[in-house]
């Protein structure tokens, strides 16, 4: 249609360059007419793209709710059913229970997403060292994960408390995620590699980088947007909602910071920035646990 119109408009503008008034108030009416129809075909666009992102994202919530579900509830009728050894029983408790953190970890995800939208920066007060945070959320990947020790370096060389202010727990949202997707999406072996910088005296920086499959150029934006999955990732059929990195980059953003993406191409490794306004001062009232 765009390029009809441009046609047709280029031939009238040939056809009757002698004749002056017609050019006059032609010519810039023409160029409106691409304009809107330009940016027509844009909105258009944007908005099909998002249709499509709150349709993968509904039938992705909708796998993790139902899958867990399902799993808890075939475990729960065998148990009814059939007479089990102790040792049985022990595991199939086990496999609901993991089961189940999955199902909250799902719809806490959601949740936090309607949540961080409507949040206003003056909400957020306390001191949190970076430093101590980040070692949790290590900790807790290392455990969830079944990692050893090894699969995640931190480059931590300070003591000191690394300072900001914020929400603890928006803020150990946002590491976490970010710590999640690095062993995720690294399905060859976990090498994680985290450090923890303050550059120009005024930003906390922490950088993760993975060595798994990498993120095409041409979707390193669009990571951060909500919903937004790459596509034609089947093969490996990750769990996930599209939630992960919009919350870190939402929480970032609160704080007066932001997110971005890094990666050299697919199969070449990630790296994920998180920074954030350093705080200088008392380390009184710091979060260390
Ligand atoms: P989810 O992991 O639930 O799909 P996220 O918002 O956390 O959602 O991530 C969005 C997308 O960005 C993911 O679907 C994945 O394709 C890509 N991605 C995020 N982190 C990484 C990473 N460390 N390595 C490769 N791809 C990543």
């Amino acid at each position: 249609m765009l390029g009809v119109a441009i046609t047709l408009n280029v031939g009238w503008i040939i056809l009757n360059w002698r004749r002056v008034w017609p050019m006059v108030v032609g010519v810039p009416f023409f160029a409106l007419l691409i304009a809107g129809l330009v940016l027509n075909t844009i909105f258009l666009v944007r908005e099909v793209r998002r249709n499509e992102r709150h349709d993968s994202f509904l039938n992705a919530v909708t796998h993790e709710l139902k899958t867990p579900i399902t799993s808890i509830r075939l475990y729960l009728e065998t148990l009814q059913r059939r007479a089990l050894s102790e040792e049985q029983r022990q595991q199939f408790y086990g496999i609901m229970l993991a089961d189940s953190d999955r199902l909250l970890a799902t719809v806490e995800q959601v949740l936090k997403a309607g949540e961080v939208g409507q949040r206003t920066r003056n909400q957020i007060q306390s001191e949190i060292d970076m430093r101590a945070l980040v070692k949790e959320c290590i900790e807790t990947t290392l455990l969830r994960h079944h990692l050893s020790a090894e699969s995640i370096t931190f480059d931590d060389t300070g003591n000191e408390p690394v300072l900001v202010r914020g929400n603890p727990d928006d803020l150990q949202t946002a590491v976490q995620n970010i710590l999640n997707n690095a062993v995720k999406y690294s399905p060859d072996g976990v090498h994680a590699q985290i450090r923890l910088t303050v550059e120009s005296d005024a930003w906390v920086v922490l950088s993760v980088s993975d060595e798994g499959i990498g993120i095409p150029s041409a979707h390193l934006k669009r990571v951060f947007k909500r919903f937004y999955r790459v596509p034609h990732r089947n093969v490996l059929k990750t769990k996930g909602t599209g939630l992960g990195l919009f919350l870190v980059r939402s929480i970032a953003r609160q704080h007066g910071g932001d997110a971005t993406a890094q990666s050299p191409g697919e199969g070449r490794g990630t790296t994920i920035r998180l920074q954030l306004p350093r705080l200088l001062g008392s380390a009184a009232h710091v979060r260390t646990n």
